[in-house]
C-alpha cells in the first residue's frame, strides 16, 4: 500500500549539504503495522514527513495505492511527537479540525464523529477541555482521535508517546494495539524505542548510522502471533 522507492534527501543548510536519506527502500502493506526504528538523527522523521507529503524527496518517490505523493491527503493521518494541539480550540473542536475540510463520514454529524472517536481512545468526559488542562498522555490521545476522526485508512505517526511515562505509555500501547484491531488500518510507527517497535509491530525496518552518514537498511520480520496474546516471539535478519 505504502512503497518507498530508492528515497533520497539532501538538506540544503548554511553548514553544508546533509544527507539525511540515502537510497532508502521499503514497503508498508495494507492493514501492516510497520515501525520504522533507529537512532537519532538517521532520518526517521524525515521520511515521515515525506510519506507524509509535507517535505519532497530529492531523489526517488513514495506511491499510495500506486500514486505518486505530492503532497498530504486525507488518506494519511499524522500524528506528531509534540502532539501538535490547537491550544484555542477544546478538545472536540480539535478532533473536528480535519471533519471541517473533508465531512464526516456518510451518515454521520461531524458531532457524532467526534464522540465516537474521543470514546476510543477513552477522552469522552474531555470533550470540552482545552489542552493546557490535560495531561502529556491526554494530549497524546487527542491527537490519535483527531488524527482518526476523517478515518484515513493508514496512519503516520513520529514518536507519539515519546514524553509519556512508563505507565502511561503502557495503556496508550494497548489502546493503539485495539484501534489497529478494530479499524484494520495501516500504521507506520517511528520510535527510537526497539523494545516498543517489537511490543507494537509486524515488522521492523531499521535505520543504521550515525548523523551525517549513508545509511543501511535492514528488515526484521518478527513471526508472531497478530493477537498478541504472550510475548513469545522469533526475530529474524533477512
Ligand atoms: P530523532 O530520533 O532525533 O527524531 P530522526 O531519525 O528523526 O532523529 P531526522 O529528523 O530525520 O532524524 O534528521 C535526519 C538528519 O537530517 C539529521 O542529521 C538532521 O540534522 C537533518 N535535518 C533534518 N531536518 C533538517 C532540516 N530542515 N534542515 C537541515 N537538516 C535537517
Ligand atoms: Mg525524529
Amino acid at each position: 500500500q505504502i512503497a518507498v522507492d530508492g528515497v533520497s534527501k539532501t538538506y540544503r543548510s548554511e553548514s553544508g549539504p546533509v544527507h539525511a536519506l540515502d537510497d532508502v527502500s521499503f514497503g508498508v502493506g495494507r492493514g501492516e503495522f510497520v515501525s520504522i526504528v533507529g537512532p537519532s538523527g538517521s532520518g526517521k522523521s524525515t521520511v515521515f514527513r515525506i510519506v507524509a507529503g509535507l517535505e519532497a524527496a530529492t531523489e526517488g518517490e513514495v506511491r499510495v495505492e500506486g500514486l505518486p505523493v505530492t503532497g498530504p491527503g486525507p488518506d494519511r493521518g499524522m500524528v506528531f511527537q509534540d502532539d501538535a494541539l490547537f491550544p484555542w480550540r477544546t478538545v472536540a473542536k480539535n478532533v473536528a479540525y480535519g471533519l471541517e475540510e473533508v465531512g464526516p463520514p456518510e451518515g454521520v454529524t461531524v458531532e457524532e464523529r467526534v464522540d465516537h472517536c474521543l470514546d476510543l481512545v477513552g477522552l469522552t468526559e474531555k470533550a470540552s477541555a482545552y489542552p493546557k488542562e490535560l495531561s502529556g498522555g491526554q494530549r497524546q490521545r487527542v491527537g490519535i482521535a483527531r488524527a482518526l476522526a476523517v478515518d484515513p485508512p493508514i496512519l503516520l505517526m513520529d514518536e507519539p508517546f515519546g514524553s509519556v511515562d512508563a505507565r502511561t505509555k503502557a495503556s496508550l500501547h494497548r489502546e493503539l494495539l485495539d484501534i489497529w484491531a478494530e479499524t484494520r488500518k495501516t500504521i507506520c510507527f517511528v520510535t527510537h524505542d526497539i523494545e516498543e517497535a517489537v511490543y507494537l509491530s509486524d515488522r521492523i525496518v531499521v535505520f543504521s548510522g550515525g548523523p551525517g552518514t549513508v545509511r543501511d537498511e535492514i528488515t526484521v520480520d518478527l513471526s508472531r502471533p497478530r493477537d498478541r496474546t504472550g510475548d513469545d516471539f522469533t526475530a529474524v535478519k533477512r
